[in-house]
């Protein structure tokens, strides 16, 4: 007698979760298709989980972010490079620090680093389609606090260059952290 409500309750569940999405699958299914990516995963279900479910999704190393990352410097021996040198500087030191702090200590973390500048907190099977830009932001007023921002789609990220000590770095970025776990320029 129970079963019928369980039953009832299944189909109420999968009428509203699933039939929405059922246009959306199809046609990622055709797509799959195109090349024949769907006949593969039907016929290695089990080897290719890992790509197309989170089971293959590691999580970030400071060592692996700081890897990623490719400053887009001003010319050689200009004032400007100067400041875009120092302050990426503090930057990884600053990403460094969040791999060996205690969890508790500063409230954020590598990951929390990484959604910010690329959407998501673990580390795709194959790994991002390209490195992380790293644009400096001159010109802002004096007194300025703007904080970085990024572009999730073109995995770019604008880091403001009047925070020229550790501790300004490490706080805006905590604080940026903290208030923008959404996107900033998408
Ligand atoms: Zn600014």
């Amino acid at each position: 007698m129970i079963i019928l409500p369980i039953l009832a309750c299944r189909s109420l569940l999968l009428k509203s979760f699933l039939e929405p999405k059922i246009a959306m699958i199809e046609q990622m299914a055709q797509g799959l298709s195109l090349f024949g990516v769907l006949d593969m995963m039907r016929k290695h279900s089990s080897l290719l989980a890992s790509v197309f479910t989170f089971e293959g999704w590691h999580d970030i190393t400071s060592e692996e972010l700081i890897h990623l990352m490719v400053p887009q410097y001003s010319d050689e021996g200009t004032k400007m490079k100067n400041l875009e040198i120092n302050v990426f500087k503090h930057l990884m030191d600053f990403i460094t620090s969040l791999q060996y702090a205690e969890p508790k200590e500063h409230g954020v973390s590598v990951k929390d680093v990484m959604k910010f500048i690329t959407g998501t907190n673990k580390v795709p099977p194959l790994g991002f389609p390209k490195h992380i830009n790293v644009s400096f932001l001159h010109g802002c007023k004096e007194n300025c606090r703007c904080r970085p921002t990024s572009s999730t789609c073109e995995l770019t990220m604008y880091l403001p260059v009047h925070y020229q000590s550790y501790g300004a770095v490490a706080d805006i970025f905590m604080s940026a952290l903290r208030d923008c776990q959404g996107f900033g320029k998408i």
